[in-house]
């Protein structure tokens, strides 16, 4: 759709992660990163270098990696490709070329490397061979990976962020999310997503204000574009008018006022008005996250995500991760922290386990699946988290459960790393508590037997909700039917906490839907008492508790299990405990009367 320049652009997306940013709009593609003309002092040539020669071995390895899955899938002949690939990383007129340019010119690597890449383009489009010729793609191919690698990883333009910078991506992968600062990058906005998509979780836990299944904004926006992300209302403004930025800027000057009174009360307890006392919980993502999620009066960590660690090309070691654990066990000692082992699969990829393209990777090779299988990868981390726990008191958690036969199996590979760590004499948490998620429907159904097994349940609500209702959680298109309300979402919940307090075992939640203030009332209802939800979203949810009244949350949970779809459900939470949702947010701009 074409625009006059500066036209006010107002589009709806679903809101992923909540609070207003302002700022300047970055593109984000998979296009060439563009060069950098600087140049480098002398004494920096040989660094230069040396990050020239990085770059080759990265691409290179990533490179061997995918001819041996493509060789596993489609054969050797289609594995070529990159065997000729592989081959021009190792061209030495390539490499002579480049690092020549850099030391005659004092050229940054890309400069030279791109300037190299050109010249041998233009021998090769000359050659009278049409094979050769056609080599050119693969060149280019290479040109990009090498500059990608060079601008520090995949995510080509963000080296251009500046201060009060805002994405626009079509989609963005979770492990390019994770390397958003939130120094420059103030918010974030996709085309595609849902609010589960563990791109929108990690935009969470960074606190960036995130609106995701907009469809073209991606499209619609020019880098250097003023916008407005607002993360409450799923509303983006590109190119606002003068009186939709005055609103905004007052709503973000509310919102820092409202941060700071809630931060006072960080260390009132969550009781409801008829006294019952309510657990809140940090779901940690990151390790530079705990900070806050100890200043936000979290008790403890209900749900500590490793995926971070393997997000590279090879796997991390137990030093690297016993170091990253422990920080955490300590910094929140003497409250727990319940370190779930890796979930990899789903939308989490990863170049660190050798796995294949799956039709349907929700349903397939992914949590405790890929740990039974990779002893190694299992044993190792278990190592790490049971030597952390010396350092305060750590749980393992194990995702994806989807029957007893897989918990026994992973308490017999965390009994085994017990004894090895005894035999060896390496300190280690000798009481640590196992417990599973209850995020597939058949875990849920079988609560009874599970809570035999184990010491506690974390109910992954994000993936119970896709797998009930089979509506994939990252997928716009189904978004609306995406709903953690559906009675029979509800009816599961109630079936395992119900399952929980006859064996006398907690059952927290670390779902998205714990922070939705109706869902929280729906919960308390159905008889949960911990709450686990990004730190960020502790403060808020504490109000809610503080105004709710447990015997009212019950009388509607019973009454919501009977009730045909989730939107009956919510209006009714809303009509009868409507002083908990005080909302006190002005109507914007395009509201008002
Ligand atoms: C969940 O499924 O609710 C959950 C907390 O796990 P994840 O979002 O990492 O799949
Ligand atoms: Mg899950």
């Amino acid at each position: 759709m074409a625009r006059t320049k500066r036209e006010h652009l107002r589009l709806e997306g679903t809101a992923a992660a909540p609070g207003i940013a302002i700022g300047k709009a970055l593109t984000h593609r998979a296009e060439r990163p563009a060069v950098s003309r600087r140049r480098v002092p002398t004494h920096r040539i040989e660094a230069e270098v040396l990050r020239f020669h990085a770059a080759l071995a990265s691409v290179s390895e990533d490179m061997r990696r995918t001819r041996q899955r493509v060789e596993h899938e489609h054969g050797a002949d289609l594995a070529l490709i990159f065997e000729a690939q592989l081959a021009m990383l190792d061209d030495m007129l390539m490499k002579d070329g480049t690092i020549e340019r850099i030391r005659a010119n004092n050229w940054v690597a890309e400069r030279a490397f791109a300037e190299t890449m050109a010249h041998l383009r233009q021998g090769f489009e000359k050659i009278d061979n049409e094979y050769l010729r056609a080599r050119v793609g693969d060149l280019k191919d290479i040109e990009h990976q090498v500059l990608v690698q060079l601008a520090g990883g995949s995510l080509s333009g963000l080296q251009n962020a500046r201060s009060n910078t805002v994405i626009f991506a079509r989609d963005m992968l979770p492990s390019e999310a994770a390397q958003l600062g939130r120094r420059l990058v103030k918010g974030l906005v996709t085309d595609a997503g849902g609010t589960t998509s563990h791109t929108s979780i990690i935009a969470r836990s960074l606190g960036l204000p995130t609106v995701v299944a907009t469809e073209r904004a991606s499209h619609l926006v020019s880098t250097g574009d003023l916008v407005v992300v607002d993360g409450d209302t799923g509303t983006v403004h590109i190119c606002p008018d003068a009186e939709t930025v005055r609103y905004y800027r007052a709503l973000l000057r509310r919102q820092v006022r409202r941060e700071r009174e809630l931060s006072q009360r960080t260390e009132l307890p969550a009781v409801t008005t008829d006294g019952v006392h309510i657990t809140l919980l940090a779901n940690v993502d990151l390790p530079q996250e705990i900070e806050q999620a100890v200043a936000s009066g979290a008790r403890g960590v209900g749900m500590m995500r490793t995926e971070f660690l393997y997000l590279g090309y090879r796997l991390p070691s137990e030093a690297e991760q016993l170091d990253a654990y422990a920080h955490i066990v300590r910094a929140m000692a003497p409250h727990p922290v319940v370190i779930r082992t890796v979930d990899l699969g789903g939308d989490k990829l990863t170049h660190a386990v050798d796995s294949v393209a799956e039709a349907n990777p929700f349903l397939g090779w992914r949590g405790i699946r890929i740990c039974l299988d990779t002893p190694d990868l299992f044993r190792t981390q278990l190592r790490a988290i049971l030597r952390a726990g010396v350092h305060g008191n750590a749980r393992i958690l194990l995702p994806m459960i989807s029957g007893l036969d897989e918990v026994r199996r992973a308490k017999e590979a965390i009994h085994q790393v017990q004894q090895e760590l005894e035999q060896q004499g390496i300190a280690h948490q000798k009481d640590c508590q196992v417990g599973v998620m209850i995020e597939v429907p058949s875990a849920a159904i079988m609560a009874e037997q599970l809570a035999q097994e184990v010491d506690f349940f974390s109910l992954g609500t994000n993936d119970l909700v896709q797998y009930t209702l089979a509506v994939d959680r990252g997928n716009a298109r189904v978004a609306d039917l995406y709903d953690p309300l559906h009675p029979a979402v509800l009816r599961l919940i109630r079936q395992v906490a119900d399952a929980a307090a006859a064996a006398g075992i907690p059952a927290s939640i670390c779902g998205a839907m714990a922070a939705d203030p109706v869902a929280a009332v729906i919960l308390m209802g159905l008889g949960i008492r911990l709450l686990s939800v990004s730190s960020a979203q502790i403060p808020e949810l504490k109000e809610v508790v503080l105004a709710a009244n447990i015997a009212t949350a019950s009388e509607i949970a019973c009454e919501s299990l009977k009730m045909s779809s989730g939107v009956e459900v919510r209006a009714r939470v809303q009509a009868v405990m409507k002083e908990v949702f005080l909302t006190a947010r002005p109507p914007r701009p395009e509201e008002a009367p």
